[in-house]
């Protein structure tokens, strides 16, 4: 499996209910590495920007309004296969569909409040890093 690095970020419902500690222990004890990470807020326009590629769909103005309510912690997650490797951790974008023993089946609120976001592929995690993090706040091992 090549080396990635992934962007992860705890949603404001996770930070709200004292999740972080919990979904950081998954990351490491999986194998990945925490290269950057800071607590944030973002405002309704940088969710907006953050998740423009879901600008048509119907949800959009929830999912902005809910992912600018509150603190979230966003980290660079590295490793082998850290993309697949953090998906899995996940598990599915419905918490009713998800695996047992993945964070969205155990922590997730709902399917909007599903407690954590994860890249999707190399491009994606490349733009969402950046987004959040200068290179002097990574702190790489790869
Ligand atoms: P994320 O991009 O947050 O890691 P994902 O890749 O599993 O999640 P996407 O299809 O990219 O899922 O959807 C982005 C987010 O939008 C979801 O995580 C969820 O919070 C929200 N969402 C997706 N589908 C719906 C829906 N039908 N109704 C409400 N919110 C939704
Ligand atoms: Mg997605």
């Amino acid at each position: 499996m090549p080396k990635e690095r992934t962007l992860s970020i705890i949603k404001p419902d996770g930070v709200k209910n004292k999740h972080v500690g919990n979904i950081l222990q998954r990351f490491e004890d999986a194998g990945l590495t925490i290269a950057a990470m800071k607590k944030t807020r973002l405002s309704r326009t940088e969710a907006e920007t953050f998740y423009a590629v879901h600008r048509e769909r119907p949800f959009f103005a929830s999912l902005t309004g809910f992912m600018s309510s509150g603190p979230v912690v966003v980290s660079v997650l590295e490793g082998d296969g850290a993309i697949e490797k953090n998906r899995a951790l996940m598990g599915a974008t419905n918490p009713a569909d998800a695996d047992d023993g993945t964070i969205r089946k155990d922590l997730a609120e709902s399917l909007e409040a599903n407690t954590v976001h994860g890249s999707d592929a190399p491009e994606t995690a490349a733009v969402e890093i950046r987004f959040f993090f200068s290179d002097k706040e990574l702190i790489s091992t790869i």
